[in-house]
């Protein structure tokens, strides 16, 4: 316990000390507002290594469980092990949190770690890898810095865990790798998250709800809303409500806006450019490669099958798809990939309920955006093609820990054990069954 408290309280250390640094070196990689990296890598950070430090005396606890008649004297818990070493791949659009959050975790748990930070943003990625070590005992936390290639020699290692945040298909390398040693994996995948709004809602709110969202870091947050679910005529006072939002939080040119992010890399730049070409611009539009700006845009008149309708966005592109009503929305959602979020707005609470019963997703948000992601009580995590397992809080420590069954028993009573030992008889058969039994509720035990 002292030692992880340790580990734990110098994690809390390098995030102060370094507070300024880390702002510095991702506003870099990726101009993202201070504000939001502020709020996405440092507090969400604080937030889990609190909740860790918290309760990690009651967490790290043997857990008592029921017995059965025949071991009422016996001691019967769960031991909460580590898995051993772990690894953790992390992606760049959150590089800190994505990085540090599962850490906490993973120590919390008593695990040794091996970090593995993503490549593309060089600046964090250096930071990281030149202050981190200093903070953590290096017997236990160790930082390596690697691309493709170097990765891909990683994961031939056999680990006790691997934790893996970033895109599907890298998902599935990470798992191909794992099952050769039968290593247990935690995907973290991304996807397309669909938000219905519905006929009845405070339009406005709901506009800025969602700009909010999905141009929260230009766009590049997994969790964010990717495409919108409307009627035709809910669309034509969205778009005026989102232009207005737009404006309202960016000014009329997003460019200058000290508030608003650019695109990670080259490649990710065009591949996001390439995806204006679906359907009809009607708000923003506007790029520019040299600084790797792509205006908060909205597009319509899409269908299904444009290139922007089929891959994750990761980008500053709100997309808008026109429904006759929910239940059409509903068939939409359910008749592609489950996603790591789903979103319902309408001032009816029922609508909200029903988007919620009737799809599957790995998070659910009624009537705003990206604000289940905030809490340490939720657990977050994707299924399906967006992700396997669920981290924050104490779901953090429980996917780094191996709950062990254990049962220990006293030496002495061998009468009662002869019970079960050959030779065997009905009678036998019918006590060890009585005294062990897990009655059904409410059956009639005269019987
Ligand atoms: P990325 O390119 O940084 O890749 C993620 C990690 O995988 C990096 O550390 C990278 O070095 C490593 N990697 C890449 N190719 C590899 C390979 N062939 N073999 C081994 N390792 C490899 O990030 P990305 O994948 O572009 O990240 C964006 C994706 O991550 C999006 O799909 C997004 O939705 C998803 N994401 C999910 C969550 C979540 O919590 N569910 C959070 C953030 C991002």
């Amino acid at each position: 316990m002292e030692y992880r408290v340790a580990q734990l309280e110098a994690l809390g250390r390098f995030l102060d000390e370094k507070k300024e640094d880390i702002l510095e070196a991702i506003a870099l990689d990726m101009g993202k507002p201070p504000f939001e990296a502020e709020l996405s890598e440092i507090f969400l950070c604080k937030n889990e290594l609190h909740e860790a430090l918290n309760n990690l005396s009651h967490w790290v606890k043997d857990q008592h469980v029921d017995r059965n008649l025949v071991m009422q004297l016996d001691s019967t818990f769960i031991r909460k092990d580590p898995y051993g070493v772990v690894l953790i791949i992390a992606p760049w659009n959150c590089p800190i949190s994505l990085l540090l959050g599962p850490l906490i975790g993973a120590v919390a748990a008593g695990n040794c770690v091996i970090l593995k930070p993503s490549e593309v943003t060089k600046n964090t990625e250096r930071l990281m890898a030149e202050a981190l070590p200093s903070y953590l005992d290096k017997d236990c936390v160790a930082l390596v810095t690697a691309g493709v290639q170097e990765t891909t020699r990683l994961l031939e290692n056999k680990f006790d865990y691997i934790f893996y945040t970033g895109n599907p298909s890298v998902g599935r390398i990470v798992m191909a790798a794992a099952a050769k040693h039968l290593t247990p994996v935690m995907l973290e995948l991304g996807g397309k998250n669909p938000c219905y709004v519905c006929d009845t809602c405070d339009v406005q709110n709901v506009a800025r709800r969602v700009a909010w969202g999905r141009f929260f870091n230009a766009g590049q947050t997994c969790a964010g809303p990717d495409y919108v679910l409307c009627s035709a005529e809910m669309q034509e006072k969205l778009v005026p409500a989102l232009r207005k939002a737009i404006t309202d939080f960016y000014g009329f040119n997003p460019r200058v806006s000290p508030d608003f992010a650019r695109i990670v890399g080259d490649t990710h730049f065009q591949r996001v450019q390439a995806l204006l070409r679906s359907g009809r611009v009607v708000i923003g539009g506007q790029t520019d490669e040299k600084e790797r700006y792509i205006a908060p845009t909205v597009l319509v008149d899409l269908q299904p099958s444009d290139p922007v309708m089929q891959e994750e966005i990761f980008g500053p592109i709100l997309s808008i798809i026109t429904v006759a009503n929910m239940d059409e929305a509903i068939d939409f959602i359910n008749s592609r990939e489950r996603p790591l979020v789903v979103y319902a707005f309408s001032s009816d609470d029922k609508v909200v309920n029903q988007v919620l019963e009737r799809t599957s997703s790995g998070g659910f948000c009624g009537n705003d955006t990206l604000m289940h992601v905030m809490l340490t009580s939720l657990p977050f995590g994707g299924i399906g093609n967006s992700g396997l397992g669920m981290y924050h809080g104490k779901f953090t420590f429980d996917t780094f820990t191996h709950h062990r069954g254990c049962l220990h028993r006293n030496m002495g009573r061998e009468a009662l054990n002869t019970l079960r030992y050959p030779p065997y008889s009905q009678q036998k058969l019918g006590i060890v069954r009585a005294a062990s039994e897990v009655k059904r509720k409410g059956a009639c035990t005269l019987l």
